[in-house]
This record gives structure tokens, C-alpha cells and sequence, in this order.
């Protein structure tokens, strides 16, 4: 086994793969109305060799936890299948979802039973009316229904991510909190990235992790929760005395780069060291060529070791990567 080190000493664990660039939303901070040009389908990887690549990064390279994600993972149809072939790798994976829970309703025993482990919601307000504002859909029923079809199949702790995005719902995180508290769901907040398809991210814009934070605090007792941090990069805080905990997490303002164990493949088989990463690995390429598992693994480690130490968005030269979050997988 090789771990997945940079030249920075950290090692990636945690690998996040999109399984496709599509998503049923249209989140306004994520790209447009129209949506975006959509991967050739022949340039995606195909089950076979997604999972080729999970089992050569879980069983040659160390990677511990596979959270599959897109686009939005839950729209491709072998997700089901993928999961539990992931989790019959050796030795086993945690494995969790990254969705916007359309259609989880109907899927959460499904990936349950395929040995799926936890799930993550993306949901940035409760209010039917921004929840369409915000996504051009009007399905937040559904999302709520996904939620709670995940929490009764015990694909728990049912975790929920919020934006906040200012003059939309710059003004909801007390109620979405309250929201999730009432029905057990963890609620993390994290700051909005310069990774939209637009390029219309604005640092004046963002709604930052202080004013989250003092926002919670108009309504709620927050005390920092004394678990050890390590690589998570949500800061946790008891709600209320807990044991509830809600969490903030800063990639802006307050970056974790220092601690990152995240790698990510992409549904074109790219690996991307890091989120705002400009340069990509290919794996496809060579796994199509003819390529064995031990070259592939080779180009893998590679493709770490040059890890930049931070995303530099505070660098007055940083440019935000070619592909918006949707593609890279978010
Ligand atoms: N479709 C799935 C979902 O909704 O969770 C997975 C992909 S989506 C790109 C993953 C997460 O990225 C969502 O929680 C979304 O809110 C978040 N996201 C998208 N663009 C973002 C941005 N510019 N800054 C911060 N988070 C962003």
C-alpha cells in the first residue's frame, strides 16, 4: 500500500468522485439556467472503470472513505451498483453521497442495502419560495421527503450543507438550523467558493463564516464542540448545551488547506488534487490505452505529489480553475 502523500507531508484518504457533470438543479452560484455543456457520454467513465479506479485507490492507495458526488450523483443510472461494488472493496470503504436528494425518496433503501453509509443533502433554505428562487426548480418537497427517506433508512447521521448567498437567504440560517434540529439532520454551513460556472463570485458578496456564525448566536448558545478537528473542515459547535452540533465551514476565510485529505476523480476519469487545482491528471486516457493497475497507480501518486500548498484565493494572482465545481464534483 502507497499512500496518496504530497510534497507537503499531507496524505489524501477521502476520495470524492463525480459520477457525472449533469445535475436536475440549477442553483443559481452553480451555473446557469441553461446548464452548462454537458460531457460527451463516451468520455465518462463507464461503471467498470470507475470502480476499476475506486479499487485501485482504496486497495493500492490507502484511500479510506468514498464519497460519491457530480453533478448530481443520484441521475446516473449504475449509482446503485457502483455503491455496492464499492463496498464489497476489501479492506472496506465508508461510502456517502453528496446529492441534492431529488429521487432520493425512492433510492435511500436501495443504497442502504447496496452498503451505502451516510448521505449528504445539500439544502440552503427551507422556505419553498427561495428554495426555487435559489435552485429554478420548485421541489423542495422532494428534497424534504429525501431527507427524511434517508434518516428512516438509516443512512445516518443524515447531514445537511447550506449556502448563504447574500439578499437570497443571507437572513435564514437560525430557521434552517431549527429546521434540522427538530428532525435530527447536521446542518454545516460553508461559505460560497469562487467555483461557479459564471465567474460571478464576488468576495464583497460572500456571506462569511463570522457573520454565520453571529447570526446562530442571535438565537442559539454555540460553544465549540472539544472533538478533535483533524482533516474535517467543518468547525463544530454544541447547539444549545447539545448534543446537537452545527458546523461552519470557512474554506474563504479560515482555510483548512494545511489538513487536507481530499482527492477527487472526476466523471471523465481526471484526477484533481484539489478543488481549485488548474492542472489535471489523466487517468482515462491511459486506462484506455491498455494501461495495468500499477501504472495507473503510479500516475495517481504523481498527480499528488504536486498538491499546491493552498488554493490561494487570497493570492492577487488566483485564477479560478477551467471547470466549475459541477464538473470537478463538488
Ligand atoms: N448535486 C449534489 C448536491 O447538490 O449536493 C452534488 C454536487 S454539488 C456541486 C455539491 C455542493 O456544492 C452543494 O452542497 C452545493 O451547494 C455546493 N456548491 C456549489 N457551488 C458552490 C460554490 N460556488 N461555493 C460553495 N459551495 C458550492
Amino acid at each position: 500500500m502507497l499512500p496518496l502523500a504530497d510534497d507537503y507531508g499531507r496524505v489524501a484518504t477521502d476520495l470524492r468522485v463525480s459520477l457525472t457533470d449533469r445535475c436536475n438543479l440549477r442553483c443559481t452560484y452553480c451555473m446557469p439556467a441553461e446548464g452548462l455543456d454537458w460531457l460527451p457520454l463516451e468520455s465518462q467513465l463507464t461503471d467498470d472503470e470507475v470502480v476499476r479506479l475506486i479499487g485501485i485507490a482504496v486497495e493500492r492507495l490507502g484511500v479510506r472513505e468514498v464519497r460519491f458526488t457530480g453533478g448530481e450523483p443520484l441521475i446516473r443510472r449504475g449509482i446503485v451498483d457502483i455503491v455496492r461494488r464499492t463496498a464489497a472493496l476489501e479492506p472496506r470503504p465508508e461510502t456517502s453521497v453528496t446529492t441534492n436528494a431529488l429521487g432520493l425518496a425512492r433510492m435511500a433503501v436501495a443504497l442502504q442495502e447496496a452498503g451505502l453509509d451516510r448521505v449528504n443533502v445539500s439544502l440552503d433554505t427551507v422556505r419553498p419560495e427561495t428554495f426555487h428562487t435559489i435552485t429554478r426548480r420548485d421541489r423542495f418537497d422532494d428534497v424534504a421527503a429525501g431527507l427524511e427517506a434517508a434518516q428512516a433508512a438509516g443512512l445516518g447521521p443524515v447531514k445537511v450543507n447550506a449556502v448563504l448567498l447574500r439578499g437570497i437567504n443571507d437572513d435564514q440560517a437560525p430557521e434552517l438550523l431549527a429546521w434540522c434540529l427538530e428532525r435530527g439532520y447536521s446542518l454545516r454551513f460553508i461559505e460560497q467558493m469562487p467555483l461557479d460556472a459564471q465567474h460571478g463570485w464576488n468576495r464583497d458578496q460572500m456571506v462569511t463564516a463570522d457573520e454565520i456564525q453571529s447570526q446562530l448566536e442571535s438565537q442559539f448558545v454555540l460553544l465549540p464542540a472539544v472533538e478533535p478537528r483533524g482533516s474535517a473542515p467543518a468547525e463544530l459547535f454544541l447547539v444549545d448545551g447539545g448534543p446537537a452540533t452545527v458546523g461552519i465551514i470557512a474554506s474563504v476565510t479560515r482555510p483548512f488547506c494545511g489538513s487536507c485529505d481530499r482527492v477527487r476523480l472526476t466523471a471523465d476519469g481526471q484526477v484533481v488534487n484539489c478543488l481549485f487545482a488548474r492542472e489535471e491528471s489523466d487517468l482515462r486516457t491511459a486506462m484506455r490505452a491498455g494501461a495495468g493497475d500499477e501504472e495507473l497507480a503510479t500516475r495517481w501518486l504523481a498527480a499528488m505529489a504536486k498538491k499546491l500548498p493552498g488554493h490561494g484565493i487570497d493570492d492577487p494572482s488566483f485564477l479560478q480553475p477551467d471547470r466549475p465545481m459541477s464538473a470537478i464534483g463538488g
